[in-house]
């Protein structure tokens, strides 16, 4: 499903910047591999674009919603049980500052020297993983009564928080979720 994004980019533009924008629907992308080589194989930090809206339509989740969802997910998915992507292989989830989407950062490793195309197959088995995680916490999110992290003690900004409005987004999230797509829309017009 994925394209290797991992190539080389135009120095002083980073590559989810040079996605076409106009052409981006609700999805999974995978928008940036990093490998790190260590003794025994190598271990791919892999940087995902969780698109909740399409862009630019003014659907965009509001700043409370979207900490809210912040929230929810990070505890949801590094907590409970029945995720494919392991909690500690988790390294971040957090929304975007266009409020259009969530970035997810995950790992995954392999033992020994992959080819491309063992690359691409293990990144592909990542995408599913983060998908299958995705629908699975949106619809455990409906219930949550209260949001987890969400005293002053424990959170940047505790008053910017909307559960009601989070709760109904990701009913809308886990609606767009059959149309998900997978792979970036190439540049073209
Ligand atoms: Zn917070």
């Amino acid at each position: 499903m994925t394209e290797n994004p991992n190539v080389e980019q135009e120095q002083g533009v980073i590559a989810s910047f040079t996605i076409d924008h106009d052409h981006l629907n609700p999805g999974v992308y995978l928008s940036r591999v990093a490998p790190q080589s260590l003794n025994n194989g190598t271990v791919y930090t892999l940087t995902w674009d969780y698109r909740v809206v399409k862009p630019n339509t003014n659907n965009f989740m509001s700043p409370t919603e979207a900490h809210t969802l912040e929230h929810l997910m990070a505890t949801e998915l590094r907590t409970s049980p029945g995720y494919k992507t392991k909690a500690e292989d988790l390294v971040y989830v957090g929304p975007m500052g266009c409020a259009t989407g969530f970035y997810i950062i995950t790992q995954v490793s392999a033992a020994s020297p992959l080819s491309p195309e063992a690359e691409t197959q293990l990144f592909d088995q990542a995408q599913q993983d983060v998908a299958h995680d995705l629908k699975l916490a949106l619809e455990r999110f409906q219930s949550y009564s209260s949001i987890p992290g969400s005293t002053a003690k424990e959170c940047g900004n505790y008053r910017l928080h909307n559960l009601d409005g989070a709760l109904k987004q990701a009913k809308l999230f886990l609606k767009d979720s059959a149309t998900w797509e997978y792979v970036y829309p190439t540049t073209q017009s």
